[in-house]
C-alpha cells in the first residue's frame, strides 16, 4: 500500500464554514508560499501559474507541520484542533 492509498483510507468531517486554519496572505512573502506547497504532507497548498497560494483545508490530517513551518511570520496564520467530531479520522488499513 504506498502513501496515496494510505491517505485515502482516511475519513474526514469537514466542519463546513468553520475552518480550523485560517491563511492571512498578506503576511505571506513568496518564500512562505512556497514553502507551504512543500511541508504539507496532504498538498493541500499550491501555487497557481501567477504564484497566488490556494489552500483547501477540507484534508488537512491535523500534523500542525505548516503552524510550525509558519512560526516564524506572526499573524501569518490562525490554527487550532477543529471543533469536537470534526476532522480527520485516520484509519490504518
Ligand atoms: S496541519 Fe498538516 S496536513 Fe493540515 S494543512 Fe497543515 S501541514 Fe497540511
Amino acid at each position: 500500500m504506498n502513501v496515496e492509498q494510505k491517505l485515502s483510507a482516511n475519513k474526514f468531517n469537514v466542519d463546513e464554514g468553520h475552518p480550523h486554519i485560517l491563511i492571512h496572505l498578506e503576511k505571506l512573502d513568496d518564500e512562505a508560499k512556497r514553502i507551504l506547497t512543500v511541508v504539507c504532507p496532504a498538498g493541500l497548498y499550491t501555487l497557481n501559474e501567477k504564484g497566488q497560494l490556494a489552500f483547501e483545508v477540507a484534508g488537512c490530517l491535523e500534523c500542525g507541520t505548516c503552524r510550525v513551518a509558519m512560526a516564524h511570520l506572526s499573524g501569518a496564520m490562525d490554527w487550532e484542533h477543529p471543533r469536537a467530531s470534526f476532522g480527520v479520522q485516520f484509519r490504518c488499513g
